[in-house]
């Protein structure tokens, strides 16, 4: 392999504050260049893997991608795929029956590796690989001493704490308040979807979304059941759930009340494990990448902490490849030059270049449904070339911009179509 040794340059050192998606992925990627790299991580690989699960972590083809490019997708096999996305909308009127209700295979398949899975795994094989990991939670003077002893400092600490010293894109960022009550609830002894496997995505207006699809946890191959509930609303509803047993409970009627379709999948649910379940709430956030330290010395943020979506269209992960990827290019572009605040605001912008889609898709997304995407979503369900075209979006949503985004765009793609078989 050509990295940097073999040609002769000289490593430089990098600091990366978060051991998850973004940070574990560039840190491999440097130093697989021959550049040095510590990963500092406050939580040990143990309390990961018997920790709370985090996130549903659906991850598309070209995300996947990146980590097959690096050697990292260590769960091709074991992980059940995700081979397409189903769409439903209750009928407002006839209780139990769906307004709308078709759904599409994914040009390649997507899968979701729990986090308790993939980080201790890759934590493990980074170690063997020559990343040192420093278990500690990284305070502001840490970031000045490491300022001083590396190139560069990277923050991907997620929502942590230490997110809060970027600044918030006030014009970049039009909620600030979370959107949606989130709960996830991982089962095994789901009945499986006919035909092939989905993301069953059940939009049921006023009231939120469900989504539903088959993962890899520490438990063996499972379901993660999403409920993305409209605050105060009735799928806001876990304000008094105290144990795992009634947190399974309260899913399971929701299911029963908004989407018998998918209740029926459940009769003989159980809990994955007592950690199997998450609930809470954020505010979609996008900051600015370069933090100052009070030092003045500057710092460049990296995955969630610049660009925090609500995870209604399952992209958080997603994003965080991207941008890890999108900086390793910069870093490796930048050869020996300074990794200056100019550096690290234009890695930013290179990666924004494709983030602001994904960015304004998710949150057009958290409002009730314009009628130009209620027809695009109608349309999918007689034409088999739209219901492809939406369902793909999710492994790069740029597209959305090209037939769904405007009005005008989709009244455009919609008049250009010619006729086309019906959606599986
Ligand atoms: C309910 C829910 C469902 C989701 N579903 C999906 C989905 O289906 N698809 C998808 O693509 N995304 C999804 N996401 C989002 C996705 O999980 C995140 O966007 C992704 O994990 C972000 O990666 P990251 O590298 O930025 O941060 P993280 O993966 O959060 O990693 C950050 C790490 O930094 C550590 N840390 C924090 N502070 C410090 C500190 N001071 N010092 C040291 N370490 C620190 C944390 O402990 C953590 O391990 C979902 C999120 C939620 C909440």
């Amino acid at each position: 392999m050509s990295n940097i040794a073999s040609q002769g340059a000289k490593p430089r050192r990098f600091m990366i504050v978060g051991a998850g998606q973004s940070g574990l992925q560039l840190a491999l990627g440097l130093q697989r260049e021959g550049h040095e790299v510590t990963v500092v991580s406050n939580r040990s690989a143990e309390d990961i893997r018997t920790g709370r699960v985090m996130s549903s972590q659906c991850m598309f083809d070209a995300s996947l991608q990146i980590e097959r490019d690096l050697g990292i997708d260590q769960w091709a096999d074991a992980c059940p795929p995700v081979e397409g996305i189903g769409f439903a909308v209750p009928h407002p009127e006839k209780p139990g029956e769906k307004l709308l209700g078709w759904s599409h295979r994914l040009d390649a398949p997507a899968r979701s590796v729990d986090q308790r899975v993939k980080v201790p795994a890759w934590m493990k094989t980074f170690e063997e690989r020559g990343v040192q990991i420093l278990f500690q939670d990284a305070g502001i003077e840490d970031l000045e001493r490491w300022t001083q002893s590396h190139d560069l400092v990277i923050i991907a600490a997620g929502k942590g704490e230490i997110a809060q010293m970027f600044e918030r894109d006030a014009q970049r960022s039009p909620y600030d308040k979370p959107q949606r009550a989130l709960a996830l609830t991982y089962v095994h002894g789901m009945t499986p979807r006919p035909e092939y496997s989905a993301v069953n995505f059940n939009l049921i207006p006023g009231v939120g979304e469900y989504f539903v699809f088959p993962a890899l946890t520490v438990t063996g191959p499972c379901e993660i059941m999403v409920f993305e509930g409209v605050p105060g609303g009735p799928m806001d509803c876990w304000g008094d759930v105290k144990t795992p047993a009634q947190h399974l409970e309260r899913s399971l009627s929701i299911l029963d009340t908004f989407t018998p379709w998918e209740a029926e999948r459940c009769r003989d649910v159980r809990l994955t494990d007592d950690n199997g379940i998450l609930a809470g709430r954020f505010a979609p956030t996008v900051r600015k990448p370069v933090g100052r330290l009070p030092s003045g010395r500057a710092v460049l943020g990296m995955g969630d902490v610049v660009c925090l979506n609500d995870p209604i269209t399952g992209q958080g992960s997603n994003n965080a490849a991207k941008c890890a990827d999108a900086y390793l290019r910069a870093i490796l572009a930048q050869g020996e030059g300074a990794f200056d605040a100019d550096f690290m605001q234009s890695a930013f912008d290179g990666y924004w270049r494709y983030a602001r889609h994904v960015v304004e898709w998710t949150n057009a997304m958290l409002q009730p449904p314009p009628p130009h995407v209620l027809e695009v979503l109608g349309a999918a369900q007689g034409n088999a070339a739209v219901a492809r075209r939406f369902v793909n979006g999710f492994n790069d949503p740029r597209d959305y911009a090209e037939f769904f985004m405007t009005p005008d765009a989709s009244s455009a793609y919609l008049r250009s179509l010619a006729p086309q078989p019906e959606a599986a």
